[in-house]
């Protein structure tokens, strides 16, 4: 794996249910990125003008009326970790993860994963959707995609997803109980995928669902500069550019996803 990190945006969110919005999330935060506002600068070491290589593909071109084009994004995703890329996605609403998750099983076998979410996103199918972003983690699980999932920031647990939890035998660590050091460090090959709404919406209003009590930026990069495995894939997802204030959300997922690259680089070896 030559460890270059690929920048593919998904402007998608035909899955989501409750309102529109995310598939306008990868121009802004590739703005972000390219701002002079912002820094090139990251936490976990090296920067995105120097040791960071991340190769600029654009967004995807979508022919999706009704339906999500998972054959365009599995064919992708399939080619960039082809090339040795680490592929980083942006997103797009959170159905994606099942396409993109599954060209990079393809390659390397069943991934480790780490999700930061609000929510499990583990329905079987939300409002008759089996494709729901409501339900990206069902659909992996139950493809065998993954031999582990833990699930930190979950704050909407009902009874439906319980179940679904316990069958696929995922981990969570619930907001309730969150600590940076109760997160499990995760073998590889590791997938990483950021909810944005995983953060509290007093840092990170752009989002769809508002979920009062979630995760602070900080304790996001502490637990990801814990985890140690090579990383395969990363995506960031659910930023609805329409409910942002001040620019506020853009700059939270420009800084995960700089700070995501970063760790996939350093963990390469
Ligand atoms: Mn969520
Ligand atoms: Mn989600």
């Amino acid at each position: 794996m030559s460890g270059r990190i690929a920048l593919i945006g998904v402007p998608t969110d035909i899955n989501s249910s409750f309102m529109r919005g995310p598939a306008g999330a990868p121009p802004v935060i590739r703005a972000m990125l390219n701002s002079d506002k912002g820094n090139a600068a990251t936490e976990l070491g090296g920067s995105l003008d120097n040791e960071i290589e991340m190769i600029e593909y654009g967004d995807l071109s979508l022919m999706e009326e009704n339906t999500v084009d998972d054959g365009i994004i599995h064919a992708a995703v399939a080619e960039s970790c082809a090339r040795g890329e680490i592929p980083l996605i942006l997103g797009g609403d959170h159905s994606i993860t099942f396409p993109v998750v599954s060209a990079i099983a393809e390659r390397y076998g069943p991934v480790q994963i780490l999700h930061i979410d609000a929510h499990p996103d583990l329905y079987d199918e939300l409002d008759g959707n089996r494709r729901s972003h409501a339900s990206p983690f069902a659909r992996i699980m139950e493809r065998r995609l993954a031999s582990r999932l833990v699930q930190v920031g979950i704050r909407t647990l009902n009874d439906h997803q319980r179940a679904q939890a316990r069958e696929f035998g995922v981990e969570i660590v619930p907001m309730r109980d969150f600590t940076v050091d109760r997160v499990p460090i995760l073998g590889g090959p590791l997938y990483i995928s950021i909810d944005v709404d995983g953060i509290d919406p007093s840092a990170a209003p752009g989002v769809s669902h508002h979920e009062p009590g979630g995760l602070t930026v900080r304790e996001v990069v502490d637990l990801l500069a814990r985890q140690t495995a090579p990383i395969v894939g990363i995506d960031v997802v659910e930023f609805n550019p329409d409910r942002d204030v001040v620019e506020m959300t853009a700059s939270v997922a420009a800084k995960l996803v700089k700070e995501a690259a970063a760790l996939a680089v350093r963990n390469r070896h």
